[in-house]
């Protein structure tokens, strides 16, 4: 049931070059359920030379066809949902349904870049002579190497590859290790559209190994890469040393700020669902819940009565999945030990849950002091820390502490305290009085340590083109 993955490189799947693989496990029963095959540098050497010749190939076909094609992609990948979603679900651990809407929305992405890459509009500037023409033109960037992670396995890839085949640039994915099948089940959705041999090229194997040879690579012009803030640094300096452009997407630490005037109902049920969803292994994931202390007692009852009744579990009727591996579980433990030993109460969860998996209790702490090491680590798991705050400029100091922006999240009927958060927040994403973030057409990225760049909406799109000015007279 569950498929081993391959490499695919110039439009075939292949095993790696050498023939080695790597186990992956699933995280509900520790079990090995297949393999990925584990690319050395001659299955490199051959991905970059595919993804130069698809890169000319590509780059060179009508617009219209390429949107079309993509188009194509999102409409097998529909047809995929259940069986990427079962396989999803084995690998990484979410629920199903979960998975489900993970394959459906990456749909939507596809076909959203399928229509903005026909918008790579260039201008004309007016000249100082009539005799001159001034031209700005939008080219593709060239041949991407991208790193995606485990926590969505399809739809980081996605949002790289379909905004860099809009653009009319080929890619080079190195996928995630531990959730192979569902990535590449998405990648021969392309396939099977048509998508001509080198444009997309999927491989495996060890993530340094690999980054620090395409990276240096002279084929590549661009590097993506969506993970933690310390690899991501690594990555942007070996980038910056090479001179490749970058889009980095890296580690959050989300303040949610709930203000005494907020509807307390509302921001309960969204914030426990988020919260909880992949079990908190989300870069966007509310983390610091800053609780304004008119509200404080009420919102941490009515939040620590709806986490338990989150169903934890593998099956169908689950609410939420384990962590990804053993090591997040460890890391899980640690963070709430040390919140504890700072002072920190547990409201709720804040153990493993015994038996095969790596299954951790939903778990909520209150006031938790500012130097437990939750308050400044991401913590990428099923854990809401909170603490209180008396006045606004009390909030803002908190929210903007620590040195992440990524996304925040504030729930207020102020329409004034709205408009200064608007202003005083630092983050790349601010989501008011919902949860909105994460869509197609909208920005996705990080300010700060949180990484460069975005991944959605028309500003992705740019990352992937370079500018070109073409200054010439005009024969009349
Ligand atoms: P990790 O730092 O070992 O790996 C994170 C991701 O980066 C993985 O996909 C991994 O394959 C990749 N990676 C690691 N070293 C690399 C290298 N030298 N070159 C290229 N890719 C490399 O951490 P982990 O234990 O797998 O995950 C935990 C942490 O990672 C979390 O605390 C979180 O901060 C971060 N993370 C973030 C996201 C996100 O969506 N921004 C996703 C997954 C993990």
């Amino acid at each position: 049931m569950y498929p081993n993955t391959e490499l695919f490189i110039s439009g075939r799947w292949q095993a790696a070059a050498q023939g080695e693989c790597i186990d992956v496990v699933n995280p509900a029963t520790e079990q090995v359920i297949g393999t990925v095959a584990k690319a050395e540098l001659a299955d490199l050497d051959n991905a970059l030379f595919a993804a130069k010749k698809g890169l000319a190939v590509w780059r060179d076909m009508c617009i219209l066809e390429r949107s079309n094609l993509m188009r194509r992609a999102a409409t097998i990948l529909r047809e995929k949902v259940e069986n990427a979603s079962d396989v999803m679900s084995l690998e990484q651990g979410k629920p199903v349904a979960e998975a489900s809407r993970e394959v459906l929305s990456a749909a939507d992405v596809i076909d959203w870049f399928a229509e903005e890459g026909r918008r790579t509009y260039g201008r004309v500037i007016p000249a100082r002579a009539p005799t001159i023409q001034q031209l700005v033109v939008c080219e593709p960037v060239g041949v991407v190497a991208a790193f995606t992670p485990w926590n969505f396995p399809i739809n980081q890839a996605v949002r790289k590859i379909a905004s860099a085949l809009a653009a009319g640039c080929s890619i080079i994915v190195k996928g995630p290790e531990e959730t192979p099948a569902s990535c590449a089940l998405m990648v021969r959705a392309f396939e099977e559209a048509g998508i001509p041999e080198g444009v997309i090229n999927l491989v495996f194997g060890i993530p340094a190994e690999i980054s620090s040879y395409l990276i240096s690579h002279p084929v590549v012009s661009k590097i993506s890469f969506t993970g933690s803030t310390p690899v991501g640094k690594e990555l942007a300096a070996l980038a910056g040393r090479h001179m490749k452009r970058i889009t980095m997407e890296l580690g959050g630490h989300a303040p949610v700020i709930i203000f005494d005037d907020a509807d307390i109902e509302d921001a309960v049920d969204i914030l426990v669902t988020s919260k909880f969803r992949n079990a908190g292994q989300i870069c966007i994931s509310p983390t610091r819940f800053l609780l304004q202390s008119g509200i404080a007692d009420q919102f941490i009852q009515r939040f620590v009565e709806e986490t338990k009744k989150i169903r934890v579990g593998a099956n169908n009727d689950s609410d939420m999945g384990p962590l990804i591996n053993e090591r997040r579980v460890e890391a899980i433990e640690r963070l709430v030990t040390d919140a504890v030993e700072c002072g920190a109460t547990l409201q709720t969860g804040g153990h493993r849950i015994e038996g095969a998996g790596y299954f951790f209790e939903p778990t909520v702490l209150s006031g938790v002091p500012v130097n437990a090491q939750i308050m400044n680590e991401e913590p990428f798991g099923p854990v809401a820390p909170m603490m209180q705050f008396t006045d606004y400029d009390d909030a803002i100091r908190e929210a903007n502490r620590l040195n992440y922006g990524l996304a925040a999240y504030a729930f207020t009927g102020s329409g004034t305290t709205e408009n200064k958060l608007a202003r005083d927040i630092e983050s790349g994403m601010l989501s008011i009085n919902h949860y909105g973030l994460g869509i197609p057409e909208t920005p996705f990225g990080g300010i700060k340590d949180s990484g460069f760049g975005t991944e959605g909406g028309a500003d992705a799109l740019q990352s992937y083109l370079i500018t070109k000015f073409i200054t010439r007279t005009i024969n009349n």
